[in-house]
């Protein structure tokens, strides 16, 4: 302006310059300063208002990142152009951020729904901030209310209040098993984090359902007693008759082979047991079989059975049958089925009244299976029973089992090795005049 200003001003006046003309031209020179000052004012306005404008777009710009849609504009003044480019790239890398974290979560989040482990997570205050779909529905709760509840809202357990708190509380680590009672009692093995730090501190934790592997090691003690209970009873009769016969029994000529045949008696049930033992073993340890499936002849397996059972079958008097078994062939392992089927032909002569029938049948049912049924006239299973005599070691009649050399695996053995051949067993009885053994197993 200055530079403008002085020239014009010199022009202007340089009449006035002359002496005796000063005060015309201090006159003159203001006007020429005033003109001068008011067209800087208007320019420098104008500039200012094109700046304040376009560092409003930058301004927008940076507002609505990371979701700038709008592309900064060129032009304007050099130093905006050069703040805008800088914007731009900044932009760029915002984005690149903002995505890649929301992809982290994302992917964590899916995870964390995924897991079958139940998942929650509280703040300092014990309010829940996440909770995964399988600890929601461990608890019978939905997840998707639960954030920004209180955790006894959302889950009524003080075994969980209590981890948590001391988690937030210490910061360190908690592990422990749980059974929950508003998780239907199942048992969780429970592990818990601090989350952030103190004071903010929060906590994680997670369930693992461990309710199955505790009912399998429960199984597994209470099969480990029952077998030591099982075992005790012959020792004790085997221990108790051998020292009456050391004791002078075997002087005692009218008893002392009656004590002998008792021996005798219990030691081939200790070698039941160990063999039925032996068999549920290799079930269990998946040990056996090691044969290949084989294309197996019902009537083969049938008359095995039958020459097995027919000497304690003659001494009742019992009848062994079977009908006819045209084209009855299944795939399987051959002696494991000989094993099923001596078990429940034995159990049909045991279990049978003197002169009493066991009819052995098979036919086809549906296209692809094969119904093989062990009936037998006998004394029946009362409905109560029926369903846990494929349990280990169930006996309808303890009385009436033991002293016929059964074990109470018999069936157990059964149930596991048609079902591994991918069949089933079923059974119905009538009290008092016989039971029914059907076993379907696949057509070779
Ligand atoms: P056990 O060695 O005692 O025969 P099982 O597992 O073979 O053991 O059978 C379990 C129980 O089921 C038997 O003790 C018996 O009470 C009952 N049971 C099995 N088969 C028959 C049957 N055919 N008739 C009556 N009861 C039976």
């Amino acid at each position: 302006m200055l530079m403008l200003g002085v020239p014009v001003a010199l022009f202007l006046l340089r009449d006035d310059l002359l002496p005796n003309h000063q005060f015309a031209a201090v006159r003159k020179l203001i006007l020429v300063i005033a003109i001068v000052a008011a067209i800087g004012l208007a320019l420098t306005l104008t500039v200012s208002k094109r700046w304040a404008a376009r560092a409003k777009v930058l301004e927008d710009f940076v507002e609505a990142l990371p979701n700038s849609q709008s592309a900064l504009p060129d032009g304007g003044p050099e130093e905006l152009q050069k703040l805008a480019r800088s914007m731009r790239s900044m932009a760029d890398r915002v984005n690149q951020v903002v995505e890649r974290a929301n992809l982290e979560l994302a992917r964590r989040e899916t995870i964390l729904a995924c897991m079958a482990e139940g998942v929650l997570s509280v703040d300092r205050d014990l309010r829940v901030n996440f909770c995964n779909d399988a600890f929601a529905e461990a608890f019978g709760t939905r997840a998707s209310g639960a954030e920004g509840r209180s955790l006894y809202e959302v889950v009524r357990e003080t075994a969980l209040r209590e981890i948590l708190e001391r988690v937030v509380r210490n910061g360190r680590a908690e592990k422990d098993l749980l059974r929950l009672p508003s998780a239907a009692g199942r048992w969780f093995e429970a592990r818990a984090l601090p989350l952030g730090l103190a004071p903010k501190r929060g906590a994680v934790i997670a369930l693992h359902d461990v309710t199955d592997i505790q009912h399998q090691e429960q199984m597994r003690k209470d099969f480990v007693a029952d077998v030591s209970h099982e075992l005790r009873t012959p020792l004790a009769s085997i221990r108790g008759y051998a020292e009456t016969l050391l004791d002078g029994g075997l002087e005692d000529e009218a008893n002392n082979r009656k004590f002998v045949e008792v021996i005798f008696s219990h030691a081939v049930r200790l070698n039941n047991i160990a063999s039925d033992l032996l068999v549920i073993s290799e079930l269990d340890n998946n040990a056996s079989p090691q044969a290949p499936n084989e294309k197996v002849s019902i009537l083969d397996v049938v008359q095995s059975a039958f020459n097995t059972c027919s000497k304690a079958a003659a001494e009742r008097g019992i009848q062994l049958k079977h009908s006819i078994f045209d084209g009855c062939f299944v795939v399987g392992v051959r002696f494991r089925l000989e094993q099923v089927m001596v078990n429940l032909v034995d159990n049909a002569v045991k279990f049978n009244r003197p002169e009493g029938e066991v009819m052995v049948e098979c036919v086809a049912t549906g296209t692809n299976f094969l119904k093989i049924t062990v009936a037998d006239t006998g004394i029946g299973i009362p409905s109560e029973d029926l369903k846990r005599v494929f349990e280990r070691f169930y006996r309808v009649d303890k009385s009436r089992s033991r002293p016929a050399g059964g074990t109470g695996l018999g069936l157990p053995i059964v149930k596991e090795v048609v079902e591994r051949m991918g069949g089933m067993v079923t059974v119905e009885s009538q009290l008092g005049r016989g039971t029914k053994f059907t076993v379907v197993l696949r057509a070779a």
